[in-house]
C-alpha cells in the first residue's frame, strides 16, 4: 500500500554539525497526521521546559502535508515550528508556494533544526544528501536576493525557504520566506532561525508521493474543482465597498457561504475584502481606536480591490492550487516586480496606521518581504508609535526626528526602514509592541494591541467575536487563521461532523455577543478543524469553499486507506491543539495571559462607529472552550487525565 507520507524526518544539530535520519513510528502518522501535528509532537517531547527561545535548546521545524503531493487540491502549505520568541510559548506559521511539496521530494516529512551554528550556513538537501553549506556571502542579503542567488547556484529546480535581514537581526517579528517573498511571518519564526545562524534551507529532490488510491484521490480533486470554478458574477469593487456599508447598518445577520469569498479571492485575491471590511468594521483603524468614520470610502479608495488589482500582470497560484488568489504585479520605483500585497499588509499600513498612499504600501509590502518581517506586527508597531507620538509619550527626540503622525507616508515609510535595520527606534520596535511598550513605559501598554504578545491580525473581534475567541484561546495567540464565526459558517462543518450546530438562518447581529453552549462549540469545532488542515497542509482559502465541496476528509482516507470518519478527524484535531497548549503550560505559559488586550475586546466599548458599544467577553468563552477539549475549566491547562487518554506525557 502506498503511503502518502514519506516516514521519515531529518535532524540537523547546529552546534555539533550532525545529520541524522529518524523514523516516526505509524502510531505517530496515525494520532498527528504531519504538518503541525508532526511539528508538534516533536518539539512537545524534545525541546526542554524553559528553553530559552533564541537558544541551543530550541528547535525548529520545516513541515510539510499529509496530503501535500498526493494529487489532492489545495494542499501547497509547509508549516514552520519552534518554540515562539515572541510570545514565548507554542509557534507556528504556515505558508503556501513550492516549499511544501520540495520537502517531501527530498524523502522526508519534515526537517528539524536544534543548536546553533558558529558561522552562518545553508542546508543543501540534494537526491536525499543534505550537506550544511557556508553561507557568509550570503549574510546581509534579503530574502529575494539569496533565493536568487542560490538558484543560480543550485538550479532553478531548488526550493529555497529564507531569512532575510529581520531574522538575521533577530527581530522577533521576524518570518521565513520562500517563492520570492512569499512568508511564513507569525509567531517571529525568522529569529529563531536567525539565532542559529541559519540563512536558508535550499532543497532539490525527486521523489515521489504515493497514496493509497490515486483514481479516489483524483475523483475528489476533479470534483473539488467544479465547486472551485462554479460561475458566480461578482459586482464591482466600488458597489462591493457598498456591500460593506450595507453590512455595517443592517441590524441582520445571515450565514455566509464560502462561495461567494472564493469568487472574490479569484478576482482580486485577498485583498478583495480592503474597503468593505473597513466599512463593515472587520478592519481596525487608527491603532484600533477609530472606526470607519476614520477612514471613509472618500480616503479607503486608495486601497481599492480594482485599483490593486490593476497593477497585476499575471495571477499567482501555490503548489496544487486551482483558485490562484495571488498576483505578481508591476511595483514601480526599485523593485520592478512584487507579490501583490495581501489583505493583511494592505490593512496594517493603511487604515491601522491612516496611510492612503498606494505607492507606499506597494513599496514597504516590498521591503518587509525582502526583510522576512510579518507586515501585520510591523504595521502595528508603527501604529502603536504613531499612537505614543500623538499622545505625548514619544517625542521628537525618541522618533530619530520623526513627525510620526496619523497618516504621515513618509513617517511611516522611514520607520518601517528604521525597524528592517534595527536602527534608533526601529530598533525599540522590531521586537513587537507588548516588548516596545515595557520599555517606554509611561502607561504606552494600553496602545499595543495583541495578544500574549503577537500583534493581532485584521480582524476585528468586536465586529465578529470568534475572531476574539481565537485571539485569545488559541496556543499561538492572536491567531486570525484558525476560526471565527465566519469561518464556521463557509467551513459548513455540521453538514459533515456530527452534533455540530447549524447556524440560523437569520438572526440578529446582537446574537453574535452571547456567548452559548452553540457558540463555543462553533468555536472550538474551527480549532480541530484547522488543527487537522495544517497538519494536511491545506489552505484555508480552499476550505472557505465548505466541507463539502472540498473534500479534506474524503482525501485524507483515499490518501491513507484509512475509513477514519470526520468525527474521528476531528479528534485528531483536537489532540493536535491539545498537545500545542501543553508545550505552552509545559513552558511556563498561562493559558490567561494569552487573552487579546482590552482594547481589541471592546474594553470599554467604541463610542462611535461600526463597532460602537460592542464588548466581548472572553472569560464567558474561555472555561466552556477549554473543557470541549478536556482542559481544565478554570486554568486551561490540559488535564492529566486528558493527557494520559491521548498518550501525551
Ligand atoms: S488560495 Fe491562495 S494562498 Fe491558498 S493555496 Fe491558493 S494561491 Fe495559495
Amino acid at each position: 500500500m502506498k503511503k502518502p507520507y514519506m516516514g521519515k524526518i531529518l535532524m540537523v544539530d547546529l552546534t555539533g554539525r550532525t545529520i541524522e535520519e529518524e523514523a516516526p513510528s505509524e502510531q505517530v502518522y496515525e494520532q498527528y497526521l504531519s504538518g503541525v501535528g508532526l511539528g508538534a509532537y516533536i518539539l512537545y517531547n524534545r525541546v526542554p521546559a524553559g528553553a530559552d527561545p533564541l537558544g541551543p535548546d530550541n528547535m525548529l521545524g520545516f513541515c510539510s502535508g499529509l496530503l501535500t503531493g498526493t494529487g489532492s487540491l489545495f494542499s501547497g502549505r509547509w508549516t514552520l515550528v519552534g518554540k515562539s520568541p515572541l510570545t514565548g510559548g507554542w509557534g507556528d506559521a504556515n505558508c503556501g508556494g513550492t516549499f511544501a511539496p520540495a520537502i517531501k521530494r527530498c524523502g522526508f516529512d519534515a526537517v528539524f533544526f536544534r543548536g546553533i551554528s558558529s558561522e552562518p550556513v545553508y542546508l543543501y538537501i540534494k537526491n536525499g544528501r543534505a550537506t550544511l553549506e557556508d553561507a557568509g556571502d550570503l549574510w546581509g542579503r534579503d530574502a529575494v536576493e539569496t533565493e536568487e542567488h542560490l538558484k543560480e547556484r543550485h538550479g532553478r529546480k531548488a526550493a529555497v525557504a529564507v531569512i532575510g535581514q529581520a531574522g538575521e537581526k533577530v527581530s522577533l517579528i521576524a518570518g521565513v520566506c520562500n517563492d520570492g517573498g512569499r512568508i511564513a511571518a507569525r509567531s517571529g519564526l525568522g529569529a529563531v532561525m536567525g539565532s542559529k545562524k541559519l540563512k536558508a534551507v535550499v532543497l532539490d529532490g525527486v521523489q515521489r508521493v504515493g497514496a493509497h488510491d490515486p483514481a479516489e484521490m483524483k475523483r475528489l480533486s476533479r470534483q473539488c474543482i467544479k465547486w472551485v470554478n462554479f460561475p458566480l458574477p461578482l459586482t464591482s469593487a466600488r458597489v462591493f465597498a457598498r456591500v460593506g456599508s450595507f453590512l455595517r447598518i443592517t441590524p441582520l445577520a445571515f450565514p455566509q457561504d464560502g462561495l461567494l469569498y472564493r469568487s472574490i479571492l479569484k478576482k482580486w485575491g485577498t485583498g478583495g475584502m480592503n474597503q468593505a471590511s473597513v466599512e463593515m468594521g472587520d478592519a481596525p483603524v487608527k491603532n484600533w481606536d477609530g472606526s470607519n468614520r476614520d477612514f471613509p470610502p472618500a480616503k479607503s479608495k486608495a486601497i481599492s480591490p480594482a485599483i490593486v488589482t490593476d497593477r497585476q500582470i499575471v495571477r499567482y497560484h501555490c503548489y496544487s492550487c486551482p483558485l490562484g488568489c495571488g498576483g505578481i504585479c508591476v511595483s514601480g520605483g526599485k523593485y520592478q516586480r512584487t507579490h501583490k500585497p495581501e489583505y493583511e499588509t494592505v490593512l496594517a499600513l493603511s487604515s491601522l496606521c491612516m496611510n492612503e498612499d498606494l505607492d507606499s504600501i506597494f513599496y514597504m509590502n516590498e521591503l518587509l518581504n525582502r526583510a522576512g518581517m510579518d507586515s501585520i506586527s510591523a504595521g502595528s508597531a508603527v501604529a502603536f508609535a504613531i499612537e505614543c507620538y500623538e499622545k505625548g509619550i514619544l517625542t521628537r527626540e525618541d522618533t530619530d526626528g520623526l513627525e510620526l503622525r496619523w497618516g504621515n507616508t513618509e513617517a511611516i515609510v522611514a520607520l518601517i526602514r528604521k525597524m528592517i535595520r534595527r536602527e534608533g527606534i526601529g530598533d525599540l520596535l522590531a521586537d513587537g509592541t507588548r516588548i516596545a511598550a515595557g520599555k517606554i513605559g509611561r502607561g504606552s501598554i494600553e496602545f499595543a494591541v495583541q495578544a500574549g504578545g503577537q500583534e493581532l491580525p485584521m480582524h476585528d473581534g468586536r465586529n465578529d467575536p470568534g475572531f476574539n475567541a481565537h485571539y485569545s484561546l488559541e496556543p499561538t495567540p492572536g491567531r486570525h487563521t484558525i476560526g471565527a464565526y465566519l469561518y464556521y459558517e463557509m467551513f459548513q462543518l455540521w453538514k459533515r461532523v456530527k452534533d455540530l450546530p447549524k447556524p440560523g438562518m437569520l438572526y440578529t447581529k446582537g446574537d453574535r455577543y452571547t456567548v452559548d453552549a452553540d457558540k463555543i462549540s462553533m468555536v472550538a469545532a474551527c480549532s480541530k478543524y484547522m488543527n487537522l488542515a495544517n497538519a494536511a497542509g491545506m489552505c484555508l482559502f480552499g476550505l472557505f469553499v465548505g466541507a463539502t465541496r472540498t473534500p479534506m476528509f474524503e482525501w485524507l482516507n483515499a490518501a491513507t486507506g484509512r475509513q477514519t470518519t470526520p468525527e474521528e478527524y476531528m479528534e485528531i484535531g483536537g489532540r493536535i491543539q491539545t498537545l500545542r497548549q501543553a508545550f505552552n503550560v509545559k513552558h511556563g505559559v498561562e493559558p490567561r495571559d494569552n487573552f487579546a488586550t482590552a482594547r481589541a475586546l471592546g474594553k470599554p466599548p467604541q463610542k462611535e462607529g461600526a463597532n460602537r458599544g460592542r464588548s466581548v467577553d472572553i472569560e464567558a468563552f474561555a472555561s466552556g472552550y477549554w473543557e470541549q477539549f478536556g482542559w481544565d475549566g478554570a486554568t486551561g491547562k490540559p488535564t492529566a487525565e486528558t493527557l494520559g487518554k491521548l498518550g501525551i506525557e
